[in-house]
């Protein structure tokens, strides 16, 4: 079992793709094991990672770069009240 966040947003990400469906360009980090992450795929197959707390929390960036690895929304996915 994966004792980081990185190891684990990675297994989470694996789980949330279909291994034949669109790859984002970079590991994603942090934000493969966050509720904020909304992954899109594009018609050419490859995906994109947007961050929906941007869209409020004024400290983030819509499309971060990836990988994040330090992320002051982070929110893990089995949680909602946004303190990680
Ligand atoms: S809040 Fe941070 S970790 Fe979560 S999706 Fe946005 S950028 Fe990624």
């Amino acid at each position: 079992m994966p004792d980081g966040h990185a190891e684990m947003a990675e297994m989470i990400v694996s789980m949330r793709q279909p291994a034949d469906g669109p790859v984002l360009p970079a590991p994603p980090g942090l934000c493969g094991a966050c509720r904020h992450a909304s992954v899109k795929g594009t018609n050419r197959g490859t995906a994109y990672l947007r961050c929906t707390r941007a869209s409020w929390d004024d400290r983030l960036v819509r499309y971060p770069r990836l990988p994040v690895c330090d992320c002051p929304g982070f929110t893990s996915l089995g949680r909602e009240d946004g303190t990680g």
